[in-house]
């Protein structure tokens, strides 16, 4: 039997080998592998059945033509994707993603942290990810529902409430939710738990809006808490205006923070002043804009384009990167530094490239990996998968209360996983081992499947 890390290497291969071209997938994994060695050393089983062999190759990729139909009558394509990755620990769950940068290897990335993302929640969800390189920008309503239906029409022979349970993540909130689920309903019956983020007139829970962004600042809170700081007078900046950055923007103003900058593609707007949240959502959520109409209204802010962690000018205390995967490169990450940022909770999936992480563990900055961090959405996701089967439907403060709960299990699991193999304060560390163990120990248990 190979050691443990001629077993990670020897995997590592194996995995690169089959999955050529994918980096975004092979950056997961490599991040994840990376950190399990002293938890293999401790658990020679875990290679005896080559669990790393069977837990980085997906149960099931399911691949599908969605055509659709404009408004002018003109027929397009795009591809659809769903990856059911590791149904171990309960059904597959996890996001849709509409974007034109979907392709099988984000997808497929985005997956498989799901899987160690669930894990840690403590709820009965397994790992799964699918979406399109369908772009939302610029469509109609009708053009959007066309397209939900049409996703909707080929997806639904592969999910379902103990199956596989879809829900939002980029470029698909509460109305693709509301037309996915119109779509499945009418091919299948009613069944609200075969989708979650639904809007709450139809089957949604409360606060599952708001459950990543609040998540993201709830595990903050803890991390800065443990080492004697706290939120309240300090200058944050939160990249995207999406859903995620949003309600990231509102705890962290609630809890005291100024929150000086936020983001969308194509740029940034910095407001010493403080960002006017009401001003952003009604720019966002409400006209479906961009960012750079805000200095519109408010003259004093700035836009900026480019990104917005390289181009920062002001210094500030924390960062929340909450827009997508790989925003933040070594150069970025060094400028963050030198402009004083002392923690980071990424409220996106794998926002930083590795280099980049790698220097802000060195230099002791207070760093929460996304999959512990951001494990706020999903966690709600599961309390309202609950909501369904009972028929009932919990308060705002009740679903909050035990978010709030989750994520703090979730940082002391992080926390206490990563002193346990003496590798205190490594949050990173600590999530990926914690969220592996669950999984693993169960994926033994029911034997070679
Ligand atoms: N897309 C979200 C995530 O990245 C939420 C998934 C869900 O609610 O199922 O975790």
């Amino acid at each position: 039997m190979l050691d443990a890390k001629n077993y990670v290497n020897h995997i590592f291969e194996e995995v690169k080998k089959r999955n050529a071209g994918q980096p975004e997938f092979l950056h997961a994994v490599e991040e994840l592998l990376d950190s399990l060695e002293p938890v293999l050393e401790e658990h020679p089983e875990y290679i005896e059945e080559n669990i790393l062999g069977r837990i980085t190759e997906p149960e099931r990729v399911i691949e599908f033509r969605v055509p659709w139909t404009d408004d002018e009558g003109r027929v397009h394509v795009n591809r659809g994707y769903r990856v059911q990755f590791n149904s171990t620990i309960g059904p597959y769950k996890g996001g849709l993603r509409f974007h034109p940068s979907v392709n099988q290897s984000i997808v497929k990335f985005l997956a498989f942290e799901q899987i160690f993302k669930n894990s840690l929640t403590g709820q009965a969800i397994g790992g799964g990810k699918g979406g399109s390189d369908f772009d939302p920008k610029g469509k109609s309503d009708r053009e959007i529902m066309r397209f939900c239906q049409s996703y909707m029409t080929e997806l639904q022979a592969y999910i379902g409430p103990d199956r596989d349970v879809p829900a939002g993540d980029i470029g698909v909130g509460a109305r693709e939710i509301g037309y996915l689920y119109g779509q499945y309903k009418k091919l299948n019956q009613f069944e609200p738990g075969v989708l979650t983020g639904k809007p709450v007139s139809m089957g949604g829970s409360l606060g599952r809006t708001e459950a990543t962004g609040y998540g993201t600042v709830y595990f903050a809170e803890h991390m800065l808490q443990d080492n004697g700081q706290s939120l309240a007078g300090k200058r944050a900046v939160v990249s995207g205006s999406g859903n995620v950055a949003i309600y990231a923007m509102e705890k962290l103003i609630e809890k005291g923070a100024m929150v000086i900058a936020c983001s969308d593609s194509s740029g940034f707007v910095v407001d010493t002043n403080g960002i006017d949240l009401d001003l952003v959502k009604e720019i966002k959520l409400t006209k479906r804009g961009r960012i750079k109409e805000y200095t519109q209204s408010r003259p004093d802010a700035k836009y900026y384009e480019g990104n917005i962690w390289s181009g920062m000018e002001e210094t500030y205390d924390y960062a929340f990167p909450c827009a997508t995967q790989g925003e933040i490169n070594l150069q970025a990450a060094q400028h963050m530094l030198e402009k004083g940022v002392t923690c980071l909770a990424e409220g996106a999936n794998m926002p930083c490239d590795a280099d980049a992480v790698q220097l802000f563990i060195e230099k002791g900055l207070l760093y929460g990996p996304g999959k512990a961090a951001n494990a706020g959405g999903v966690a709600v996701s599961s309390l309202e998968m609950q909501q369904n089967s009972q028929r009932t439907s919990w308060t705002f403060e009740d679903v909050d209360t035990q978010l709030q709960h989750i994520m703090k299990d979730i940082y002391q699991k992080a926390k206490e996983t990563a002193k346990k193999y003496g590798k205190e304060g490594n949050l990173l560390q600590g999530a990926n081992i914690a969220g592996f163990v669950r999984v693993a120990d169960a994926m033994i248990r029911q034997g070679v499947i």
